[in-house]
């Protein structure tokens, strides 16, 4: 059901959005730019239930904080590993990144548990593939919103080829991962709060490599700036409160030796 209160946030996040894209660059003080689409100028603000967060989204292409730290992050993996040999599964694919991806790898497979417009349908809990059926498996923001998210990550491991990686970004949203009592509407569904210690889970893997916002420039912003000392509300129940206003997103690669 739509709110009123969904109205008008909806209305706020366009407004801001055409109000940034409308300023010219050389006008914006602190100009940013997208390293998704190349984008100058100022980020909108994204105005939603859970609070607002500054600087969050490119007007142009609409990366959020998280495409653009990924983009970053693909961009030193490329710089690593010829990606045009590699086969790739993208579980709940972005259109921002998924473009690239199907430009950049060998072979490009989109899966996903219901939506219509991928290859494959599947319960990634629970897979219909070989053992290592591909080389990379990019699964951003789709942990959070699996209860045994356990059997997940062992079903990733398993369909990812020796040699290859996978990239499994969660929201970083607390100091220690909260596991909820019942999904969260509010929060897109979302089944716990991944702390930094989120990545533990991942201990199968032979290496994790996490790559934090301020490993890279200030110009593509990507860091969540938003207030975390207003938690819990009652758009984020279970959530604890954090300090500060600029909030490090992380992006962890898991290599299968
Ligand atoms: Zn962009």
């Amino acid at each position: 059901m739509t709110t009123r209160t969904e109205i008008a946030l909806t209305v706020a996040n366009r407004l801001d959005r055409s109000v940034s894209r409308a300023l010219p660059a050389a006008l914006v003080r602190h100009p940013r730019r997208c390293p998704a689409c190349g984008y100058s100028g100022r980020f909108s603000t994204a105005w939603a239930l859970t609070g607002r967060r500054a600087e969050a989204y490119c007007p142009a292409c609409h990366a959020a904080e998280r495409h653009r730290l990924q983009a970053l992050v693909v961009d030193v993996l490329s710089s690593r590993l010829d990606l045009t040999t590699m086969s790739m599964l993208h579980i709940a694919p972005e259109p921002i990144l998924a473009k690239r991806f199907w430009n950049e790898f060998a072979s490009y497979t989109t899966a996903d548990l219901v939506r219509d417009d991928v290859d494959l349908n599947f319960d990634i809990t629970n897979a219909p593939l070989e053992d290592g059926s591909y080389d990379v498996v990019y699964a951003s923001h789709v942990l959070e919103h699996i209860p045994d998210d356990r059997a997940a990550i062992a079903e990733i491991h398993r369909i990812l080829a020796p040699g290859g990686f996978a990239v499994l970004p969660v929201p970083i949203v607390c100091e220690r991962t909260i596991e909820y009592p019942e999904p969260v509407e509010s929060e897109a569904g979302h089944v716990r709060a991944p702390g930094p210690d989120y990545f533990e889970r991942f201990a199968a893997f032979d290496a994790v490599e996490v790559f934090h916002s301020s490993d890279f420039s200030e110009e593509p912003q990507v860091y969540i700036v938003e207030d975390r000392s207003r938690y819990p509300n009652r758009h984020a129940p279970f959530r604890t409160p954090t300090p500060g206003r600029r909030h490090e997103d992380m992006v962890p690669v898991c290599t299968k030796g």
